[in-house]
């Protein structure tokens, strides 16, 4: 079970794959078949397997020679990797498919933000309707075997986790662009690098789908753990002196995944920490 969902984790990155480079461009993402992006040849079948084709490609256009990039495999591997943990977690049931898609999201918003600098909005509103249909689901369910409180009730836990997300992002959103347009008037600057938000609204609206899913735990924690996984990206760039201007989403999803799995336990160090 867990080769076949591997297996299946490949195909659907190879999809994610095409969502990646075809959203953006608004390519259709069923008509024209794969291509190679830099000669534009159309690939065979046997060239568009996921994994194997860029392994015995060896990362190579077969028709020019140009480089495939890294992302393509990349993606297929995670995607599969996290299938098979989510199996793992949950089995095969409605808790699967739900964070299934959540983190299909997360790896094409991401990916998404990587090369083009910009967050597509409308799929975060795609997770919080899809993440919502979800907890509606899950409630009828609960109600139908008749094991329910109103303290564990999926839809509210849901709705909760989004207003906590929205919320916590909006406020610090707020204040970060208040105190940034502070200090750009007195260093009487434009922008930092470019930057002149503290967040954008695209890492807001993505914060509240990371509430429905996760609930406010989860959001508040991956509100919180993101910066520390970006302050050790920047000073690993630091050391290895590449561009740190990497966008602040992918770290979002990054924590997501953290809290997603070890979320209870990273609970119980800090708690058993404080105490002592
Ligand atoms: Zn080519």
């Amino acid at each position: 079970m867990k080769f076949l969902l591997f297996v299946i984790g490949c195909c659907v990155g190879s999809f994610l794959n095409s969502c990646i480079y075809r959203l953006p461009q608004r390519i259709s993402l069923i008509k024209p078949r794969s291509s190679c992006p830099h000669c534009k040849t159309p690939l065979k079948w046997y060239e568009n397997v996921p994994l194997l084709s860029f392994i015995i490609l060896r990362g190579r256009c077969s028709h020019c020679r140009q480089r495939i990039s890294l992302r393509y495999p990349f993606v297929e591997l995670i995607t599969a990797v996290l299938f098979v943990a989510l199996y793992q977690k949950f089995g095969i049931g409605m808790s699967f498919f739900a964070s299934a898609f959540f983190f299909c999201l997360l790896i094409v918003i991401s990916f998404i933000d990587i090369a083009y600098h910009a967050i597509p909005i409308y799929l975060c509103f795609l997770g919080i309707v899809v993440g919502l249909g979800f907890s509606v689901a899950k409630s009828i369910i609960l109600v139908r075997q008749w094991v329910f409180n109103i303290y564990n009730f999926p839809l509210i836990t849901a709705i909760k986790g989004m207003i906590v997300g929205f919320g916590l992002a909006y406020l610090f959103k707020f204040f970060g662009d208040q105190f940034i347009a502070f200090y750009l008037a007195v260093r009487k600057k434009e922008s930092i690098e470019g930057e002149k938000e503290s967040l954008g609204l695209g890492d807001v609206d993505f914060l509240g789908m990371v509430g429905v899913f996760m609930g406010i735990q989860g959001a508040v924690m991956v509100f919180f753990i993101a910066p520390f996984l970006a302050l050790f990206y920047a000073l690993l760039a630091i050391i290895f002196r590449r561009s740190h201007l990497i966008p602040y989403l992918p770290y979002l999803s990054a924590a997501s995944v953290v809290v997603f799995f070890w979320g209870n336990h990273i609970v119980r160090y800090f708690f058993k920490f404080l105490i002592g």
